[in-house]
């Protein structure tokens, strides 16, 4: 399985904004981005300065891109699908990525970060529908059952981040039978819910030029 091993904390700061890459550690005292919040590296206290088109709709991007923990291949291919669907480019894309099972795993709580959402996967905790499904990628559609295995409900790092899935909320698409360690797909995700600051416009235009 591919996946951006680079540093995470460099990401939030690369994007000045925190990324909540990190799990627990990123709502801690802990977070690069609270203790640093300037650009990694030599020139990091420079990148205030005037950007240009492309480079304004580049780092959008990879924002975006960073947040989902895709590589750019993955990336691309959700794009071109978004494309493809009825309607607005960039609002498909984001409901495409929202749609991915690792991000649900995260949105439901079971996991604290995508990262962690998508190892879950990986490692078969996680049933669609009564299935194993295996494969973070997969795209879950209003009326699936999201569930974790019997053997996996008595793993005490689950059921903390159930516990503290809390203070983030579920969204309105999904809704959590915590007892039951199951979650119901109720709708498409919705744009409006997605309060992080992304501006997918810029992002169709990156990759229509
Ligand atoms: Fe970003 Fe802070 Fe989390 Fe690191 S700890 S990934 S800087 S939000």
């Amino acid at each position: 399985m591919a996946r951006n091993i680079g540093a995470a904390c460099r990401r939030c700061r690369r994007e000045n904004l925190k990324l909540y890459l990190k799990g627990e550690r990123c709502y801690s005292d802990k977070c690069a981005f609270e203790r640093r919040a300037f650009g990694p590296g030599q020139h990091g206290q420079a990148r205030f300065k005037k950007q240009s088109d492309y480079a304004i709709q580049l780092r959008e991007k990879q924002k975006v891109k960073s947040m989902y923990g895709m590589l750019e291949s993955q990336f691309r291919l959700t794009f071109e699908k978004a494309d493809r669907q009825k309607g607005v480019t960039g609002e498909n894309l984001l409901i495409l990525l929202e749609r991915r099972l690792d991000n649900a795993i995260f949105r439901i709580g079971y996991a604290s970060s995508r990262n962690q959402a998508r190892q879950m996967v990986r490692h078969n905790h996680i049933l669609v529908n009564g299935k194993k499904v295996n494969i973070p990628s997969f795209l879950v559609s209003p009326g699936d059952v999201v569930s974790l295995k019997e053997k996996s409900r008595s793993n005490a790092v689950i059921n903390e981040n159930l516990e503290a899935v809390v203070r983030r909320g579920v969204p309105s698409w999904l809704e959590l039978d915590k007892d039951n360690y199951k979650a119901t797909v109720k709708a498409q995700p919705n744009r409006e819910e997605l309060t992080m600051p992304i501006q997918e416009q810029l992002i169709v235009e990156l990759y229509s030029k």
